[in-house]
């Protein structure tokens, strides 16, 4: 899932300075299960601005709607009727949410509601570690499903760098060397010996370096 974390109340209430009429706009799918901009996250930050804004002494017409998913039109629509009735949106959504409504509504300011931060899981109750960077040519299967790419801060694909502490990586203690979970996944599904190949320099044309890139599958499109 992609992974968010909220921005703070004065931010929210900086963003939309000047607006009387606001819409805050809730994603159902990824930073609802990681607790970021769902219906209850959507809730409480629109009663801590109605309050911010009450104490001191401004209007504010807060709107508040949650809706599937951000990022496909087909769901965007459902914010059309409570759109036109404001003057700004702060979207909840991730980044890709965030420019989707503001494609779908033109005309009107959108703010970011929410700062997004990476494609990962949940670890334990209230963690989420990155997993993957989306870099176009995933090599998951030479490492166990275990990806070097994104979990080794020196991104080694031929072996551990020799600087891991007992297990934790050097550069960063609280995270585990990523190297040590390649070698004792590839031990434990007994291909180990896929340690022996050397790899070669990443190709990294399929990753975002050079710009935002575009996936098109002629075989399901029409006409
Ligand atoms: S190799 Fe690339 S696509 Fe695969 S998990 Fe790592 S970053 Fe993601
Ligand atoms: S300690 Fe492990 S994860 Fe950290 S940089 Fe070295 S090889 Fe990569």
């Amino acid at each position: 899932m992609i992974v968010a974390s909220p921005k703070s109340i004065t931010e929210l209430k900086n963003l939309i300075a000047g607006h009387k009429k606001v819409l805050f706009a809730g994603c159902g799918t990824c930073v609802t299960v990681c607790l970021a901009g769902g219906e209850r996250e959507v809730g409480i930050a629109s009663y801590a601005i109605r309050m911010a804004r009450r104490l001191e002494g401004e209007s504010l017409e807060l709107t508040q709607a949650t809706i599937e998913r951000q990022c496909e039109n087909e769901f965007i629509k459902d914010l059309a009727e409570a759109a036109v009735k404001v003057d700004a949106i702060v979207s909840f959504g991730c980044g890709v949410g965030v420019q989707a409504i503001a494609e779908r509504f033109p005309d009107k300011p959108v703010y970011a509601g929410l700062n997004t931060q990476f494609m990962g899981t949940l670890e334990e109750q209230a963690v989420w570690t990155e997993k993957c960077l989306g870099c176009g040519d995933c090599m998951l299967a030479q490492f166990g499903g275990v990806c070097p790419v994104t979990r080794c801060a020196k991104r080694l694909l031929n072996g551990p760098c020799g600087g891991s502490s007992e297990t934790h990586c050097e550069v960063d203690p609280d995270r585990p060397c990523a190297w040590q979970l390649i070698y004792a996944r590839l031990k434990n599904i007994d291909q180990l010996d896929r340690l022996d190949a050397i790899v070669p320099p990443k190709d990294w044309s399929a990753s975002w370096h050079a710009g935002a890139r575009k996936v098109v599958r002629k075989e399901h499109r029409v006409g």
